[in-house]
């Protein structure tokens, strides 16, 4: 006798769901589609606790007969594909039949749905996977789907789950990807009976895009289009100023089916070289539509991945239609205002070397070819070093005794300055805007300004947050900051910890987040800003950062933004500041990156290089 079974349906649907279902979000994704599929123009998604104890989705499609339910929860049945052949012309959005089936083992399910000529609504239930009867019921026209207690007979995937605000992020950024592909159907997202989003149809696309990921980025957001061998591309891609960290808000869109494409991602990021920053991101929502035997979509069981028959022809057009844009656009105002102590590189494309933003900016600005023309940064203000003068929360550290002189080897040319003095009340030579050059003791002083301040204010802020008293600073008009649902739902899940930080923040209806009130030595940055440069240290590839390690990013971060700026030059009052305060670190030797913030090159060193010795 064989050792081999055929296993029972239903550990084959429990095995598929372990594919098709990672989380509340993928059964809001395959919902959706199976709705969009049955031609709903209206679709109402409700969900409870991030989606764990109910997803609802309601539709005003074509609805099923009696006979259709079991059916419809059974293991590879659907009504999109005849045969083999239709596998490689697939029109729906669904075409596997697996997902009702997989959803339906590892959940309590219900479907109830209506057809337009029919009487009368029928339902179904099923339990774990075990159906039920189908019974008459009270319906409108479409089907309803019920999803209640996601994995409750899988524990171990349940245990998986992450917390509600977490799941509901997820679950908006699928939501918001079926939304951006269908802007001319009305849909609509709550949780736990709030409305989250309520979409109708929109007439233009950009006003669906507007709805999802804000006015401001949709405002400047460049329309792009071209047509290649049946391969249609449109869209929009965002303009410099609002990239990102990572390529998140990239959406594309293949008939009518979100993809994530590396190779077309890579295009994207060609397209925008030389107008980013490194480690920068375009925003963007592209549609490719073509043919569909030109494409397998039957490469990946959530359908995210495709096979294009010939991707370097479609690499090409993306790369080629975005760069013949941005040639004829006037970009010059678009370009983000850049960090001066970030590095630039310009585009490979026109031959140009990278050169830093301090040449950039100053006088010595190469003559760009084109449109790329630059404009200097906005200024961040006036230098923010009178904070140096404040009083200090903590007493001075004591200051270290002189280290004797080193007798190091000829090739060490020089030591971390860790307990080097400046001479007496400080003066010092800054150099290059950078660094400041001061005679100790035993020898030669050379700082970082940037790294130093960086670390003087890092330790200042970490003991305020300590005794949970950093200075913030209430907003006349708290401030509407819109993101997208899951950068909202992220923000909201740490906002404890942020509030230990003076920043304040509260949900405001959709994905729009209200800061009410914020660090005060970010002045400088608005809560916008600040909000997206936290959210990359809360997304930082999905992982959960603990809150004690947040508030260390989070203060490291605040620290590095407020500090003084490699290439800002400084006032001989404000050098003085700074060295004055320089005993006031703990660990002086060290920015909060690991980085020294000082060098010294001992006397010894010099006389043996100068051989005097
Ligand atoms: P697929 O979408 O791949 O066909 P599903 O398991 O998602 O597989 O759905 C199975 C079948 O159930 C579909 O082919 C369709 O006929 C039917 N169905 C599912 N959801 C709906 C809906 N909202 N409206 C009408 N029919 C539906
Ligand atoms: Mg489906």
């Amino acid at each position: 006798m064989s050792i081999i079974r055929q296993l029972p349906p239903h550990v084959v649907n429990k095995i598929a769901a372990g594919e098709v279902v990672e989380r509340p979000a993928s059964v809001v994704k395959e919902l959706l589609e199976n709705a969009l599929d049955a031609g709903a123009t209206r679709i109402d998604v409700a969900v409870e606790q991030g989606g764990i104890d109910l997803v609802r989705v309601v539709d005003n499609g074509r609805g099923m007969t009696a006979d259709d339910l079991p059916l419809a929860v059974a293991s590879h049945a659907t009504s999109k594909l005849i045969d083999d052949a239709d596998l490689f012309r697939v029109r729906t959005l669904g075409f596997r039949g697996e997902a009702l089936a997989s959803i339906a083992s590892i959940s309590r399910l219900t479907l109830r749905s209506r057809q337009a000529d029919a009487t009368a609504g029928v339902q179904l239930e099923v339990h774990g996977g075990q159906p039920g009867e189908v019974a008459p019921c009270a319906a409108s026209v479409g089907t309803t789907i019920e999803v209640r207690d996601l994995f409750f007979n899988t524990p171990v995937r349940r245990k998986f789950l992450r917390a509600t605000q977490t799941e509901l992020g997820h679950i908006g950024e699928a939501f918001s990807r079926m939304a951006l592909a269908y802007p001319q159907i009305h849909f609509t997202l709550s949780h736990q009976g709030r409305s989250i989003h309520d979409l109708p149809a929109a007439d233009t696309w950009r006003q669906r895009i507007a709805a999802l990921l804000g006015e401001d980025l949709a405002r400047d957001m460049i329309e792009v289009a071209s047509e290649d061998n049946n391969v249609r591309l449109h869209g929009y891609v965002g303009s410099p100023a609002h990239s990102r960290t990572n390529a998140r808000l990239q959406y594309l869109f293949l008939n009518g089916r979100t993809i994530r494409d590396r190779s077309l991602q890579h295009a994207l990021g060609e397209a925008y070289r030389g107008l980013l920053l490194t480690g920068r991101y375009p925003v963007c929502c592209l549609r490719i539509d073509m043919p569909a035997d030109m494409v397998d979509v039957n490469v990946h069981p959530t359908k995210l991945e495709v096979r294009f028959q010939d991707s370097g022809r479609i690499y090409s057009q993306l790369l080629s239609t975005l760069r013949t844009k941005f040639l004829t656009s006037d970009l010059t105002h678009r370009l983000e205002p850049v960090r001066q102590d970030e590095a630039v590189s310009l585009p490979a494309a026109h031959g140009l070397q990278p050169v830093s933003t301090e040449n950039f900016w100053q006088g010595s600005q190469p003559q760009l070819p084109g449109t790329f023309a630059l404009d200097p940064p906005r200024h961040p203000g006036p230098l923010q070093l009178n904070r140096l003068d404040r009083p200090w929360p903590q007493a001075p550290v004591a200051f270290e005794e002189v280290a004797p002189p080193q007798n190091g080897s000829h090739t060490a040319e020089f030591q971390a300055a860790a307990t080097a003095r400046p001479h007496g009340r400080t003066s010092a030579l800054q150099i290059h805007n950078r660094y400041l050059v001061a005679e100790s003791d035993e020898g030669v002083l050379v700082i970082d300004q940037h790294a130093l301040h960086e670390r003087i204010l890092y330790e200042h802020l970490r003991e305020r947050a300590a005794q949970g008293n950093i200075e913030s600073q209430n907003l006349l008009v708290p401030e509407p900051v819109d993101l997208s649902p899951a950068e909202a739902a992220a923000v909201l899940e740490a906002r404890d910890t942020l509030a230990k930080l003076g920043l304040i923040v509260e949900p405001f209806g959709g994905s729009t987040v209200l800061v009410s009130s914020y660090p005060a030595m970010l002045a400088n940055l608005g809560p916008a800003q600040l909000l997206r440069d936290l959210l990359e240290l809360l997304q930082t590839g999905g992982k959960q950062l603990e809150p004690r390690d947040l508030l260390d990013d989070v203060l490291h971060m605040i620290a590095c933004k407020a500090a003084i700026k490699a290439g800002d030059r400084l006032t001989p009052e404000e050098i003085t500041a700074l060295l004055d305060q320089r005993h006031l670190a703990q660990d002086q030797h060290h920015c909060p990156h690991g980085r020294p913030t000082a060098l010294l090159f001992t006397r010894e060193e010099l006389d043996r290089q100068f051989m005097r010795i």
